[in-house]
């Protein structure tokens, strides 16, 4: 067994070595990826349920990496996390999120509005609300239009820090929106005195909606919290009828999935379903 250990040993390694500088090529591109404009953001249509107008959508991050394709943000947010770059990249995001949301009002939708996502390095860094502020003036956008989506988890790693955060943020009109909801551990507490407008109830709740009554108890549980704390709820993920009346049928009324629409790349958002505005 101990010539079992040892041969496990040596038989990893190797791919151990592959994996990390896979990573390490992945970051060097990362870097090119900013200069080259090889980033892109997606977007997501928000529906006011059940078959109402777009209010707005949510932007996801892409990458068109030359050689390996169009990558997802799995794929490449932990290691830019990692290695700072988050800040890099999430700067280029706010700013990008709000030009097109200027080449919206252009196209005479002046109404929608952008959701950002940001990451917990990028969410406790100093310079976040320079960043925004910045990005709403250089592209004419009334604040109360972009929202920033930061997770439960990240929001309840340093709560009180995160009030402070938030308070500063919305101060200036943004919103802010707590997602990933019900992944996390939220002390009620905080989430009662943190300045937040709105939660977002993670697929995973969603999925399996039809499947196990007890998901069905917490996405009711967590619709009743949020209307007790005059907070909207959003569900995510929604791919099926049934989970869309499910949910319409428990008050919540913005909903996001494939169901209603993917993300999708700028130029091709007038494909979706009820292209109209609010
Ligand atoms: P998230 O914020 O929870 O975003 C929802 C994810 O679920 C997105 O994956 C979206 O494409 C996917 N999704 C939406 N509707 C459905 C559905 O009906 N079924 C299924 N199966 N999936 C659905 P995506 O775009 O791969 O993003 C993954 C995560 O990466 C996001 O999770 C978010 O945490 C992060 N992310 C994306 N863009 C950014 C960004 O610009 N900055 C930061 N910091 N994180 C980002
Ligand atoms: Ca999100
Ligand atoms: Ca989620
Ligand atoms: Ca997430």
């Amino acid at each position: 067994t101990k010539n079992n250990g040892r041969n496990g040993y040596n038989f990893f390694q190797p791919s151990m070595n592959t994996l990390a500088q896979s990573q390490l090529q992945l970051n060097n591109d990362l870097w090119q990826a900013l200069d080259n404009q090889e980033l892109r953001l997606f977007y997501q249509p928000k529906y006011c349920a059940p078959s109402g107008p777009i209010l707005g959508f949510e932007a996801l991050l892409r990458w068109q990496h030359p050689t390996r394709g169009l990558l997802a943000p799995d794929i490449f947010l932990p290691i830019a996390e990692k290695t700072g770059m988050i800040v890099n990249i999430g700067n280029w995001v706010i700013d990008e999120a709000c030009r097109q949301l200027h080449m919206w009002h252009l196209q005479g939708h002046p109404h929608w509005s952008v959701a950002v996502n940001l990451s917990a390095v990028q969410f406790e860094q100093s310079g976040l609300v320079e960043t925004v502020q910045a990005a709403l003036a250089k592209h004419q956008i009334p604040a109360e239009l972009l929202t920033l989506e930061v997770t439960e988890t990240t929001a309840m790693r340093d709560p009180e820090e995160s009030v402070r955060i938030l308070t500063e943020l919305t101060r200036m009109g943004v919103k802010a929106s707590i997602d990933d909801f019900g992944t996390g551990y939220s002390s009620l507490l905080y989430l009662k005195r943190l300045p937040a407008s709105e939660l977002k109830i993670d697929r995973a709740f969603v999925n399996e909606l039809q499947a196990h009554s007890e998901d069905a108890t917490i996405v009711s549980a967590i619709v009743a919290l949020a209307q007790s704390l005059n907070l909207k709820v959003v569900a995510e993920g929604v791919e099926t009828a049934d989970q869309q009346a499910f949910l319409t049928g428990l008050g919540c009324n913005t909903l996001q999935g494939y169901l209603l629409g993917k993300p999708l790349p700028p130029e091709r958002i007038s494909e979706l379903p009820n292209f109209v505005d609010a």
